[in-house]
């Protein structure tokens, strides 16, 4: 069994030198869209715990939520808004490479490709720049129930391969659906301890 995380929300700040001390943290980042807020909130069953997409300011932020018992989990801005303030070469801004840079309390980064549309030119060169900074990192697939379950097989193979991975490293999720979320939360904890 694994019930809802319980998460609450604590702050939003703008850099990682503005985040409270942590003792372990899961980070989650994706493109804008990709189903972050959706996650979140089906990981700790609540309807409006992350706000969705186009609450004004708080998707520039990094937001951070405790979860009883200990550790945190900080949802990064998508990377689709890069292209309004001022951002790095590789398409997300400072603050993003900041906080995975510097956060010393991190155990995870959860990085979330579209199931439907697979990985884009910018998740992958998230994924290389993990790999390349030795940042731990684990690929979950968003929106599984968009893909036909006649096209599963083959989706989850190309979408693998696209990031240059087994099938078997990908979590597949549907925060829609329910599906992949108990095992998730698994993870999440097993992180965090
Ligand atoms: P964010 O910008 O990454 O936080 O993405 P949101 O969580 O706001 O989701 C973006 C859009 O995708 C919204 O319209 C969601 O309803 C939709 N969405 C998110 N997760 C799922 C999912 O598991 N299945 C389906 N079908 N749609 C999803």
């Amino acid at each position: 069994m694994s019930p809802p995380l319980q998460l609450r929300f604590v702050t939003s700040a703008p850099d990682v030198a503005s985040l409270p001390a942590a003792t372990a943290e899961v980070a989650i980042v994706g493109r804008s869209n990709v189903g972050k807020s959706s996650l979140i909130n089906a990981l700790a069953n609540r309807k409006k715990l992350a706000l969705t997409s186009n609450t004004p300011g708080r998707t520039r932020m990094l937001n951070l939520y405790e979860l009883e018992g200990g550790g945190s989990l900080v949802d990064l801005p998508g990377y689709g808004y890069a292209a309004v303030s001022g951002s790095t070469r590789s398409g997300w801004p400072k603050m993003i490479e900041g906080y995975l840079l510097n956060r010393e309390a991190l155990a995870m980064i959860m990085v979330l490709v579209d199931g439907e549309i697979g990985p884009t030119k910018l998740d992958v060169t998230m994924l290389d720049w993990a790999r390349s900074s030795s940042l731990p990192h684990t690929v979950v697939a968003t929106k599984q129930d968009k893909v036909k379950p006649s096209q599963r097989q083959r989706r989850q193979a190309e979408l693998a391969a696209g990031c240059h991975l087994e099938v078997g490293d990908i979590v597949w999720v549907s925060a829609v659906k329910g599906t992949g979320i108990l095992p998730l939360r698994g993870l999440v904890k097993l992180w965090l301890s």
